[in-house]
């Protein structure tokens, strides 16, 4: 069951205009005939009960609660401030209260909105845009233009003292209106937002299509659309937001798009319970719930068939839409719109009556948002690492951030001198070359999860960790800082640059490290200092991270090196294996780059010079032969077992720079979402999948492709089914045109 957190709350059933288009009084549902104008105390009372009871069963951290009507203002001030004392005293202590007027504006006046002020009531205003709009539909019913007295109240809501009121504005939209004078007329009242509705329509009752065209509402919508591009976006437009946040794989932000929940129930004057307002344009009773407040909880009415039906998502919305490729975005439209009676009782497993605009809509959309902006990271390497170096700098923040003081001096001291670091421009290099090291995610993700979980060594983990980076930062940089590193068991990493045996096995301490000509110089404070060069080879008890050249590499110096030795790189499926004999990580080196030079031969396109930055291979225990491992690490590295020949290193690599740099772009970016809704056909396996798996597959076998034609086999058809499927983004569309291309 999903809990209501938005309320309808019905406090005047009548209306002081006589709005042709107004689904209250003017569809099929009569039923406003027969209610009590104005809500009552005993309504009141029991509703603000209700749902404070309701808000505390679920823990619900806010509630909003949308005083309406009919014209809500009809009430009168001391109506509406029963309600909000009533609702404020019931919801103190239990949940944040978030109360909401929505109204035509005719009555507003510093009477009302004091008392707005005072109950922190935000006030939205329905207009339909310039006077020919507004008057289009917004009249008395002697038919006198509403528009003056609305201008007037938002001139009222924007002054000083009542801003921090104003919602923003209400618009339903009229085809037969100019949308660019619908839009000037609303941009320059300047509201915080603007709310562009669909008039309500049924298939019984479809929408006025005056020209006849079945995208008459998305053609007028995308010429908003480009006159508020060209105005510079000056105020958010919800319509506009929520396909931009599901095509970007973010959730809808209005309940008459997209998939989400419905979390939304209207009390009547009389205390009935009434599903969702806008139901009233589908027939008459199509709101009832059998409910109401003096009898029932807000969890009966939750459970109601009709409530739970606009609360299933994908499985709650018609086959056809299941299938459509913008089902995530749209979501079938509002339920109302899905309404069409027929003698077997189809009701609303429809498509919306709008159909055909939505879909134009979010394809409209879509072709006008730069790719670029949604998603920088698929554009190209540089941009990849960058937002990697990002993501990584944020988790080091985060950490500093969650630690809050409680890392000890030896954090603290740490961080001051990270700032020293930063402070240089080799200092901020050193620092870069370290953070781009892939086991420095892992060890922030380790710390961050030890403090999250109040595991008791979770400070001494972040300090060690921030220490022996800084250790090396500085001796990468060259800098003359004597830095503290710890060491454990006899040894001291310094990640990237190698580990050197300062104490006997088992043992623990702390070395001072400095940068020193074309190496460092290690010791205890006031103790003998051992000298290393950073290019030396193995000497005792110092062993380098051993870095192999590759001819073609952007790289000069380290095509790829072999760590062996970190201790955070045991963070894949399968256990590290132990640091290698020089002989054993001879043979792997020459393995690796006896397959580099295969490809480089085979598949050029996917060679040396292809690469985003220097790999590091960790050797794994067990695993397949010719199955690379990524685990919980930044971008570039990858685990591979030790034994294998170039003939199938070759396709290990190409498998794994693949695996690296799709689960790189997966961590920031969102290339799809909704993932495991559907199941698609693998075409080289006969297997379904989620589209995730699809996609990365896909996506390895391209680079396969390119080295043995054998695995074109099945591609066209995969890449025919991701362009076809709902859960691609505006990002995975742009990395499966890379992917066509590559083809
Ligand atoms: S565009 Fe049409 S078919 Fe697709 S989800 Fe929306 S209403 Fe359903």
């Amino acid at each position: 069951m999903v809990p209501f957190r938005e309320v309808v709350l019905k406090v005047h059933s009548r209306c002081d205009l006589a709005c042709d288009h107004c689904y209250v009084y003017e569809h099929a549902d009569q039923s406003w005939r027969t209610r009590p104008k104005t809500i009552s105390d005993e309504v009141i009372f029991r509703t603000a009960q209700r749902l404070a009871e309701h808000a505390k069963t679920h823990a619900l951290p806010s509630v909003s609660v949308i005083l309406h009507g009919g014209e809500p203002l009809l009430a009168g001030p001391a109506r509406l401030r029963r309600i909000c004392e009533e609702l404020t005293s019931a919801f103190d202590g239990i949940a944040a209260l978030d109360l909401r007027i929505h109204t035509n504006g005719l009555q507003l006046s510093p009477r009302y909105l004091d008392l707005f002020s005072e109950y922190d009531v935000k006030v939205g205003i329905s207009l339909d845009g310039d006077r020919a709009a507004n008057d289009r539909h917004r009249r008395f019913a002697d038919g006198r233009s509403s528009h003056p007295l609305v201008l007037k109240a938002v001139e009222l809501l924007r002054q000083e003292r009542y801003r921090h009121l104003n919602l923003g504005l209400l618009c339903t939209i009229d085809i037969e209106n100019d949308p660019v004078a619908v839009l000037d007329a609303l941009t320059e009242l300047e509201p915080p937002l603007i709310d562009f509705l669909l008039p309500h329509a049924t298939w019984d009752d479809p929408p006025p299509r005056p020209d006849g065209s079945p995208t008459a509402y998305a053609d007028w919508l995308l010429a908003v659309f480009d006159r508020w591009q060209e105005q510079g976006r000056p105020v958010p437009v919800r319509i506009f937001s929520s396909v931009a946040s599901t095509l970007g794989g973010g959730p809808s932000l209005t309940e008459s798009l997209g998939l989400a929940p419905t979390d939304l129930v209207v009390v009547e004057t009389d205390g009935r319970l009434e599903q969702v307002d806008s139901l009233k344009s589908a027939y008459e009773g199509a709101a009832d719930t059998g409910f109401d407040v003096f009898a029932h909880t807000f969890d009966e009415v939750a459970a109601h068939p009709g409530v739970r039906a606009r609360q299933l998502g994908l499985d709650g919305v018609s086959e056809t839409c299941r299938r459509c490729p913008v089902v995530r975005s749209c979501g079938g439209g509002l339920y109302t719109h899905r309404y069409r009676s027929s003698p077997d009782g189809e009701g609303f497993d429809n498509p919306s009556v709008y159909c055909h605009d939505l879909a134009a809509l979010v394809h409209g959309i879509e072709a006008r948002t730069p790719a670029d902006t949604v998603a920088p990271a698929v554009a190209g390497p540089a941009e990849l690492l960058a937002a990697q170096e990002d993501l990584t700098r944020t988790l080091l923040a985060r950490l500093h951030a969650d630690l809050d003081g409680g890392g000890g001096e030896r954090w603290a001291r740490a961080w001051e001198l990270a700032a020293v670091l930063e402070g240089s421009e080799e200092g901020a290099r050193g620092l870069d070359g370290v953070l781009a090291h892939p086991y420095t995610r892992t060890w922030l993700l380790d710390a961050l999860a030890a403090l999250h979980e109040d595991r008791p060594q979770a400070a001494s983990l972040a300090a060690d960790g921030l220490q022996t980076l800084l250790a090396a930062a500085a001796v990468r940089a060259g800098l003359d800082l004597r830095v503290p590193a710890p060491y454990r068991d006899g040894g001291l990493v310094l990640p990237t640059l190698g580990r050197l045996t300062v104490a006997g096995p088992g043992e623990r301490g702390t070395v001072l490290v400095r940068a020193a000509g074309e190496g460092f110089l290690a010791g205890p404070a006031g103790g003998a200092e051992r000298k290393i060069r950073r290019s030396a080879a193995a000497e005792p008890g110092w062993l380098p991270v051993r870095a192999f050249p590759l001819p073609g590499s952007p790289f000069p110096g380290h095509g790829f090196v072999i760590d062996d030795l970190d201790p955070h790189r045991d963070c894949f499926a399968a256990p590290a294996a132990a640091t290698l004999a020089p002989a054993a990580a001879g043979r792997l080196g020459d393995a690796l780059t006896e397959a580099w030079a295969l490809i480089g031969e085979r598949a050029p396109a996917h060679g040396a010079e292809s690469l985003d930055g220097p790999l590091t291979f960790t050797p794994l225990t067990g695993g397949a032969p010719g199955e690379p491992w990524v685990g919980r690490h930044g971008y570039g590295a990858l685990g591979i077992g030790a034994d294998q020949d170039a003939g199938t290193l070759a396709l290990t690599l190409l498998r794994g720079v693949r695996r690296a740099r799709f689960r790189a772009l997966v961590d920031v970016t969102d290339l799809y979402a909704a993932d495991g809704a559907w199941e698609h056909r693998m075409p080289w396996k006969e297997e379904l999948v989620p589209f995730s798996r699809l996609l990365e597959a896909a996506y390895e076998r391209l680079a396969l492709a390119a080295f043995d034609p054998r695995y074109r086999d099945g591609l066209p058809q995969a890449l025919d089914t991701l362009e076809g499927a709902a859960e691609l983004t505006i990002g995975g569309k742009r990395l499966l045109t890379r992917m066509r291309k590559e083809f």
